[in-house]
């Protein structure tokens, strides 16, 4: 690497981050981001987006082909901010209405494919940067420069989670992992790092020395 913590050889890293809720993907790879001078794409914004605009058009979450065309007719900017049809939903989708309805959305395959797509584009147009989600390493991007999977104690994801609440954070959680469409897994030739206990920084530095 260089001295920027970019990879030498002219092309940015595709680095890819799984986890389950509250295991520190997001911190982890908005700091990891800033290091490599790459952008950050938080596919959860975009599912949680889609549920936002389902309850919104009154819609089932679980209702399939009438969200996943709502997905597929929906404009999502997920940046620090995150607009759904030009509309500022950044605080919006992380409400406890979208937290409940998201992971019936996210189970529903035709909406994954059409979110997968656009999240392989967003790569494919910057040349890299760090992904997170929950099956970035094993479907979106299986050809990453580097795969991490972060897992916490449950008490510790409960708590970073604590306005979620531990018993809805553990039925998303069960939904997410025993679904049909790419269930939250290790995918192949991930590093595993448990973050508990452990500060932002040293789990950046982890990261960072296996690029
Ligand atoms: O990351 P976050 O907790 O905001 O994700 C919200 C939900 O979006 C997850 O519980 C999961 O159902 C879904 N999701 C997914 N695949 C991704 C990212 C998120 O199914 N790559």
């Amino acid at each position: 690497m260089s001295g920027n913590g970019r990879v030498s050889g002219g092309h940015s890293p595709v680095v890819a981050i799984d986890g389950p809720a509250g295991s520190g993907k997001s911190t982890v790879s908005r700091a990891l981001a800033a290091r490599l001078g790459v952008e950050r794409l938080d596919t959860g914004a975009m599912y949680r987006a889609v549920a936002w605009a389902a309850l919104r058009a009154g819609l089932d979450p679980a209702a399939g082909e009438p969200v996943a065309d709502l997905a597929r007719s929906l404009a999502i900017d997920v940046g620090e901010r995150v607009t759904a049809d030009g509309e500022d939903v950044t605080e919006a989708i992380r409400s406890p209405e979208v937290s409940r309805a998201v992971s019936a959305v996210a189970a529903t395959a035709e909406v994954r494919t059409e979110l997968v797509d656009r999240q392989r584009r967003w790569v494919a147009e910057r040349g890299g940067g760090v992904v997170e989600g929950r099956d970035i390493g094993s479907v979106v991007l299986p050809h990453a420069d580097l795969k991490v999977y972060l897992t916490a104690s449950p008490e510790e994801r409960a708590r970073r989670r604590h306005e979620e609440g531990a018993a809805a954070l553990a039925r998303r959680d069960a939904i997410d992992s025993t679904r049909a469409a790419s269930p939250l897994e290790v995918a192949d030739g991930a590093r595993v790092v448990d973050t508990t206990g452990r500060t932002v920084d040293e789990v950046v530095e982890e990261v960072l020395g296996w690029l």
